[in-house]
């Protein structure tokens, strides 16, 4: 490089660190503001009572390749910087008559299907097969920028499309495999990830479970936090510099370019930025209206945005024996429990919820004998009427009541040396989650692709976004690739 280009990257959340380690490796002069006092944002690490540890928002890691490719961008290797370990089964998935345990190595979810499930098998090894493809026409189409809507022209686009099955649902494509409707749950909870519901989630997300069944998942030993970490370290190694507890709270536009930014009331002057701050949220509160006309605040206003959750992180003074790593308890009517969260904006009562209990497979999380629960219940962004101030209390005994009496966490509510509640309202005002919607904005078709909040921002060209409410979408391997195009349009714009 022939000079150092300053960029000031807003956030080090999983988006703002990818970008950090990529950009400063790569020479530039890399500073990253964060707010807060620490690396992660919802990928951070909670500690309660200096001996709980927990994963405040991210414990699926999935497609691992793509972490890999943004470390071998920087000739560094993944798994030398955090312990892998591999999860088989995936998952527990306890309905109410049926428990099952999904498997990476086909041969082992062929069996659990014909012990489950029989009359299934043909069905997954056609999943397999057709979503293989899928996935592979479809992942090249989420490494382009859709910057100009003639990136549809693109050759990988229009090879990719017929692939992306538009007018069907999640639901409606895993029909074609999947006789039982257990099974097609086991198959599609994962738009979960995106906090939608698996009958309007576009077909095109089938490739969720697929990488799931293809590639595995992985826990990281002391956490997925460790990766916020790791990445951070590598992004100093090349000579990026963190500023904590340092809030941006302006852009400073002139001639539709960011020419500064204001942290705790200075001007640091800059050649360009990266926003991984909530996209919803800090750009209304970091730019001025009158320089965004295609992303003004009715517009943001009127897109769609995903549930909310509803979370405990629990430090027992027990473990239980009978949860796996992952484990999801599914509500009776499933379906219904989704449009209660994303259309009625009702609370189930008794709703589908998600327990992980990393201290099975890493005792570093808690004291010997501890655990460490963390209790994700996905419920209704903060446009519901539901007045979580005074829920908060009630609400989280009826989670503990879920946990003893679905999950068989026996006496639970005797064990808890250390708790913490996080409720809408506290991901919209703590950790500023536009309506509280932990998924950003929602992937419908109509929010994705070039519909979505460009990498390049629209209207402030050396205004970058990375994260989850850009182009590619929510979710860590997406959220990684939005680092890798974004920072590669940044390089070919300042060259
Ligand atoms: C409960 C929950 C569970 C999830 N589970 C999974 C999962 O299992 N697997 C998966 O792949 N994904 C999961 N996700 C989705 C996604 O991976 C995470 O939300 C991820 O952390 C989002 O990353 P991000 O890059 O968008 O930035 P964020 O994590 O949102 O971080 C943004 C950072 O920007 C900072 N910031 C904001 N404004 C400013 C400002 N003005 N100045 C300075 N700093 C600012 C914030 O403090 C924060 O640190 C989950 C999310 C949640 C909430």
């Amino acid at each position: 490089m022939e000079s150092k280009k300053k960029i000031a990257i807003i956030g080090a959340g999983p988006g703002g660190l990818a970008a950090a380690m990529l950009l400063a490796h790569d020479g530039y002069d890399v500073h990253v503001y964060e707010a807060k006092p620490h690396v992660g944002g919802r990928n951070a690490r909670l500690t309660l009572e200096d001996v709980y540890h927990f994963d405040i928002g991210p414990t699926f890691f999935l497609y691992k390749p793509l972490l890999d490719e943004v470390f071998a961008k920087v000739n560094r290797k993944l798994d030398d910087k955090v312990t892998l370990i591999p999860l088989d089964p995936l998952y527990q998935l306890i309905f109410k008559h049926k428990k099952i345990y999904p498997s990476s190595n086909p041969s082992v979810m062929r069996e659990e299907i014909s012990r489950v499930f029989p009359g299934n098998e043909r069905g997954y090894d056609q999943y397999l097969k057709e979503e293989g493809k899928r996935f592979s026409a479809i992942s090249k189409v989420l490494k382009l920028p859709f910057t100009k809507i003639s990136d549809y022209l693109h050759p990988d686009v229009v090879t990719g499309l017929p692939y992306l099955d538009p007018f069907r649902s999640l639901y409606q494509r895993l029909q074609r495999f999947f006789k039982d409707e257990e099974l097609i749950y086991a198959m599609a909870f994962q738009a979960k990830y995106l906090g939608m519901s698996p009958w309007q989630c576009p077909s095109a997300f089938s490739i969720l479970s697929y990488m799931e069944h293809a590639y595995g998942l992985f826990h990281v030993k002391g956490g997925l936090n460790a990766l916020a970490q790791a990445m951070k370290e590598e992004a100093e190694s090349f000579g990026a510099t963190f500023h904590f507890n340092a809030r941006v709270n302006q852009l400073e536009i002139e001639n539709q370019r960011v020419t500064s930014i204001i942290v705790n009331e200075q001007k640091i002057d800059v050649d360009g930025a990266i926003l991984n701050g909530d996209f919803a949220t800090s750009i209304q509160e970091l730019v001025d209206e009158k320089h965004r006309p295609s992303w003004n605040n009715k517009k943001l206003s009127k897109k769609n945005y995903s549930c909310s959750t509803f979370m405990l992180y629990l430090g027992l003074d027990t473990q239980y024996e009978h949860l796996h790593h992952h484990n999801l308890i599914f509500s009776e009517d499933y379906r219904s429990n989704v449009l209660d969260m994303t259309e009625r904006l009702v609370l189930t009562p008794d709703a589908s919820f998600y327990v992980h209990n990393p201290v099975k497979l890493d005792p570093s999380i808690a004291p010997v004998g501890h655990s460490a629960l963390y209790v994700l219940v996905p419920v209704p962004n903060t446009l519901a009427d539901i007045d979580w101030n005074v829920l908060k209390e009630d609400y989280t005994q009826r989670v503990l009541q879920f946990l003893e009496e679905r999950a068989g966490c026996k006496d639970i509510t005797k064990h808890i040396q250390a708790m913490k509640v996080i409720t809408p309202f506290d991901w919209r005002d703590d950790f500023g989650v536009y309506l509280g919607a932990t998924f950003n904005m929602a992937h419908s078709f109509d929010q994705l692709l070039y519909f979505r909040a460009h990498n390049r921002f629209n209207d402030i060209p050396n205004l970058y976004l990375v994260g989850g409410g850009t182009h590619p979408g929510s979710g860590l391997p997406t959220i990684y690739q939005s680092a890798l195009i974004s920072t590669q349009l940044l390089k070919d714009d300042l060259k």
